[in-house]
């Protein structure tokens, strides 16, 4: 069920029980301001997630209650993990849903990290 982004933040969701260690997760990247860990139902060879540790619901939410650290930490973290998975020579796609019509799903903002086979235009 897609979610409302302008609700609060649920420390119930999936996503914080992952931050927490309550739900097992893969960490492939962790540092002071995100983790990354593979989506459980990848859409492309390679498909990553990358959750800031911050209670935040959604991109919207990071962008207008997150600290400059938070902020800038969170995007070299996904800088980081696509280029330390040697993905920026054949390329890779970044989204982040935000909200009822994107079908945003989980309320803890999550970038996708998408790559390994061309991926076509935008919203093909
Ligand atoms: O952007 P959206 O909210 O729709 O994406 C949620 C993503 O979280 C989905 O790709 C889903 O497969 C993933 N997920 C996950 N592990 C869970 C629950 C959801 O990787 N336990």
């Amino acid at each position: 069920m897609p979610i409302d982004a302008t609700q609060p933040y649920d420390d119930q969701n999936i996503f914080a029980k992952i931050l927490r260690g309550e739900i097992p997760a893969t960490r492939l990247y962790e540092d002071a301001y995100a983790i990354a860990f593979p989506d459980i139902a990848p859409q492309a060879p390679t498909h990553i997630l990358v959750i800031p540790k911050g209670a935040y619901v959604s991109w919207d939410d990071l962008s207008a209650r997150g600290s400059d650290a938070e902020i800038a930490g969170f995007v070299r973290a996904v800088g980081k993990v696509a280029r330390d998975a040697g993905l920026v020579a054949p390329g890779y796609r970044l989204l982040a849903n935000t909200g009822l019509d994107s079908h945003q799903e989980v309320p803890h903002l999550h970038v996708h990290i998408f790559a390994g086979r061309p991926l076509g235009p935008l919203l093909a």
